[in-house]
C-alpha cells in the first residue's frame, strides 16, 4: 500500500541516497527526479526512475505529495524551499546553522499563504543531534553541551588540501581527540573550542620527492589547519580508490551535568555513518512522511525537528 507520492529535486550525493531510501519504504512511491541539468544528463540507481525537468514541476501538483529537496544549503535551498512550498509540501536539510532562523521565516510566509507543510534543516546536524541537544538539556538543566563531528570526510577541507602543488588525491578526516570526548563524559570541558576538540587527519596521494613541502604546505595552512592537529599521510593511489571513497562521517553529542550534589549524570548520542549523504536522505524521507501526514491533518507552515512527533515520522506509529 505505496501512499505518499514523492519527487526529488535534485540528484547529487543527497538525491541519490533519497532514491535508494525510498525504495525501503513501504508506503511510499518515487514518481521522479527533477533535475535543472538536461535529464538526460542524469543517470538515476533504478533504470525505472523517472527524469525530469525543474521547470516542468509546477506541472505535477496533483500526482506528488510530498518534494525531498536534495539541493545545496549555500545556494540552492534559500531559494529553492519558499518557491517550492508554494506548490508542494516540501522538506530539506538546509544546514546553515547561523541562517537557520531566516530560512524558517521565509518558508513559514510562503507555507502559510499555500496551506502547505515545509519541513526545514532536517538530517543529523542539524537534525537528530540538534533533537538530541535540546533533550539532553531538558533532563539534564544543571550542565555542559560537548557536541564532537568525525570520524568524518570534510569535503571544504579535503578539497583545500587537493588544491596544493603537487597532490593528486586527498581526503580530510575530522576525528575528535579521544581524551577530550573522555572528558567530556565527565563533564569537563564545555567552553573548548572546536580545534581544541578535534584533529584533522588527511590521507594524501603525490610523488615522493615532493612529500615533505607537500606536509609542511598543509600543516601551516592558515583558518583550515594551522590551529589543529593534523597528521597528513602519504598512501598510494590504489589504496586510496579502495579505502577513501565513501563518504563517511558522524560523532557524538554529549550532555553530563548533575540532577542534585550526590548525582553526576551524562546522556550520549552517537552515530558512525559509512556514508553522511547516504544516512542524511534516510532521515529526509522519514520527515517527508510526517510531511505528508501533518497535512493531511490540517498542519501548514515551516517546522523543524523540535516541531514533529515521532509517531508522525514512523510507518508503525502503533509500536512503542
Ligand atoms: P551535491 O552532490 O553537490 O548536490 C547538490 C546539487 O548539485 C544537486 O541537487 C544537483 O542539482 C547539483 N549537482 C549534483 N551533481 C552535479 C553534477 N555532476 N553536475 C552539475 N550539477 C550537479 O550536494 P550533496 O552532497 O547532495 O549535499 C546537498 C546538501 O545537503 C549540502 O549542501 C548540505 O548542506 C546538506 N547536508 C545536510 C546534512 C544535515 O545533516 N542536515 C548532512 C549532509 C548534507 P541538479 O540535479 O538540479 O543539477
Amino acid at each position: 500500500n505505496k501512499i505518499i507520492r514523492i519527487g526529488i529535486v535534485g540528484y547529487g550525493n543527497l538525491g541519490r541516497g533519497a532514491e535508494l531510501a525510498i525504495e525501503k519504504q513501504s508506503d511510499m512511491t518515487l514518481v521522479g527526479i527533477f533535475t535543472r541539468r538536461a535529464p538526460s544528463d542524469v543517470q538515476p540507481v533504478f533504470t525505472n526512475t523517472h527524469v525530469y525537468a525543474y521547470e516542468e514541476l509546477s506541472q505535477y501538483q496533483d500526482k506528488i505529495d510530498v518534494l525531498i529537496l536534495c539541493g545545496g544549503s549555500a545556494s540552492d535551498l534559500p531559494q529553492m524551499s519558499p518557491e517550492l512550498v508554494t506548490m508542494y509540501n516540501i522538506v530539506d536539510s538546509f544546514d546553515n546553522h547561523a541562517k537557520i532562523v531566516d530560512h524558517l521565516h521565509h518558508v513559514q510566509e510562503a507555507a502559510t499563504k499555500s496551506g502547505k507543510v515545509g519541513v526545514i534543516s532536517v538530517g543529523w546536524d542539524p537534525g537528530l543531534f540538534s533533537m538530541n541537544r535540546v533533550l539532553g538539556e531538558i533532563v539534564i538543566p544543571d550542565g555542559g553541551t560537548h557536541t564532537f563531528w568525525g570520524e568524518g570526510l570534510s569535503q571544504g577541507h579535503s578539497e583545500a588540501v587537493r588544491r596544493v602543488t603537487g597532490v593528486k588525491h586527498a581526503v580530510q578526516y575530522t576525528v575528535p581527540i579521544e581524551d577530550v570526548l573522555e572528558k567530556a563524559r565527565e563533564g569537563i570541558g564545555a567552553d573548548l573550542s572546536a580545534a581544541d576538540r578535534h584533529k584533522r587527519v588527511c590521507y594524501v596521494v603525490a610523488d615522493e620527492k615532493d612529500y615533505e613541502r607537500i606536509e609542511q604546505e598543509i600543516k601551516t595552512m592558515p583558518d583550515y589547519f594551522a590551529p589543529y592537529e593534523t597528521t597528513v599521510h602519504f598512501i598510494s593511489e590504489a589504496q586510496f580508490l579502495k579505502d577513501h571513497q565513501k563518504m563517511k562521517h558522524g560523532g557524538f553529542v554529549i550532555r553530563s551535568g548533575n540532577t542534585s550534589s550526590e548525582n553526576k549524570q551524562a546522556y550520549e548520542f552517537s552515530l558512525a555513518l559509512d556514508s553522511n549523504p547516504k544516512f542524511t536522505a534516510s532521515v529526509l524521507v522519514a520527515y517527508a512522511r510526517a510531511a505528508f501526514k501533518l497535512n493531511q491533518f490540517g498542519e501548514t507552515g515551516a517546522k523543524t525537528a523540535f516541531d514533529i512527533p515521532l509517531s508522525f515520522l514512523s510507518p508503525n506509529p502503533e509500536k512503542i
